[in-house]
């Protein structure tokens, strides 16, 4: 079994995380402050955090999503957001990772009048504030951000353009969010195709609280890179009774084509798309070889951090650290950001990374 030390030490990388799901309870308290919002039900931050996560562990993912209008509610102003992007930044760097992608719908943060650029300008502002304090702090951390449209609303189009519009100053990539079921993928067919004729990247969150259909239209209509969550790609794999696995050609082609699983085990507990976490997809997925990844999805909702999603995979599943550096370079070849960047960090911080703890568990065994 990992230790907890050996887990926040290791180089990780993080593909999956919303913005809006992962604010300190002390910054939400903070900033209703100072905006006059009332509608929090304690100014104690650990049981702001509780509350968050007791609302998030209903069992449907149109509750879970309930907690979001709290959060998004107080990031209305350019400063809210920047320092909410900062703190983030500082966040998951302390938690040890060494590249995360953190996405968030810029139409959720225009109610007080700022532009969607404005929004964009806001968080990568603070991504690279973060960035900065946390070299500092010798943890450096690359942050990248995914431009996201809300599934329920009619702006992906638009959203799509301005994902591209900022593609080279740290935007690498698009994805729809928000409830899955009757808001299907192919809703917002103009977004990702014109994603597409620039040549520029998407993820869409598919197979969560909806299934086969959903992540078959990502894939083929919409021509996703990636897919977020997809635990339902399982309802396309049968098992003998000597447990041999048989790919129906769904699955089979998510496999042979590398399609990355962004995945988020405890969210997907809170949401109800599985009932335990002995149970979730993960456990066959990984030892299927399909390209799964480990993710958080929403830090302050679920009451997780990266390596706390590591020590529940090391607790049910017995993941050691030769899998969780595999899980890793499947997350770090994943990435949206260009090849000569992703090279970088598997050949220069990942790998080396890895080795030094196996030498170290290796010279600790030898006493
Ligand atoms: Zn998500």
């Amino acid at each position: 079994m990992l230790d907890d030390r050996t887990i926040r030490r290791a180089p990780k990388v993080l593909l999956h995380d919303h913005l809006d799901g992962g604010l300190r309870p002390e910054t939400v308290i903070d900033l209703a402050r100072e905006a006059g919002y009332t509608a929090l039900p304690t100014q104690d931050p650990a049981e702001l955090q509780a509350w968050f996560t007791r609302g998030a562990d209903r069992k449907s993912l149109e509750l879970y999503l309930e907690g979001f209008a709290h959060t998004v509610a107080l990031m209305q102003t350019r400063d809210a957001i920047e320092r909410v992007s900062a703190e983030c930044v500082e966040d998951l760097a302390a938690d040890g990772l060494v590249y995360a992608e953190v996405r968030y719908a810029p139409e959720l943060s225009t109610a007080a009048g700022l532009s969607l650029d404005e929004v964009v300008e806001a968080v990568l502002a603070g991504f690279e504030r973060g960035m900065v304090t946390a070299a500092a702090a010798g943890r450096p951390i690359l942050v990248r951000f995914l431009c996201t449209a809300m599934r329920q609303y009619a702006r992906s189009v638009e959203i799509a353009e301005l994902a591209v519009r900022w593609r080279d100053r740290g935007c690498v990539g698009f994805d729809i969010a928000g409830p899955e079921k009757g808001f299907p993928p192919t809703r917002h067919l103009d977004a990702f195709h014109l994603v597409q004729r620039e040549n520029f990247h998407s993820t869409i969150h598919a197979g969560e609280s909806f299934g086969l259909p959903s992540i078959w239209e990502a894939l083929q209509w919409c021509g996703a890179a990636r897919l977020g969550h997809a635990v339902r790609i399982v309802d396309d794999i049968t098992l003998d009774d000597d447990g041999r696995a048989h790919l129906g050609r769904l699955a089979a082609y998510v496999r042979d084509r590398r399609i990355p699983l962004e995945m988020c085990p405890t969210s997907n507990l809170h949401t109800g798309a599985v009932a335990t976490l002995a149970e979730h997809p993960i456990g066959l997925l990984r030892r299927l070889r399909f390209r799964v990844t480990l993710n958080t999805d929403n830090r302050l909702m679920s009451g997780v951090s990266l390596s706390s999603e590591f020590a529940a995979m090391s607790r049910v599943f017995g993941v050691g650290l030769d899998e969780m550096e595999w899980l890793t370079l499947n997350a770090m070849k994943s990435a949206f950001e260009p090849f000569d960047g992703r090279l970088r960090l598997i050949t220069a911080v990942i790998k080396p990374g890895y080795a030094a703890l196996r030498a170290e568990a290796a010279a600790a065994a030898a006493f």
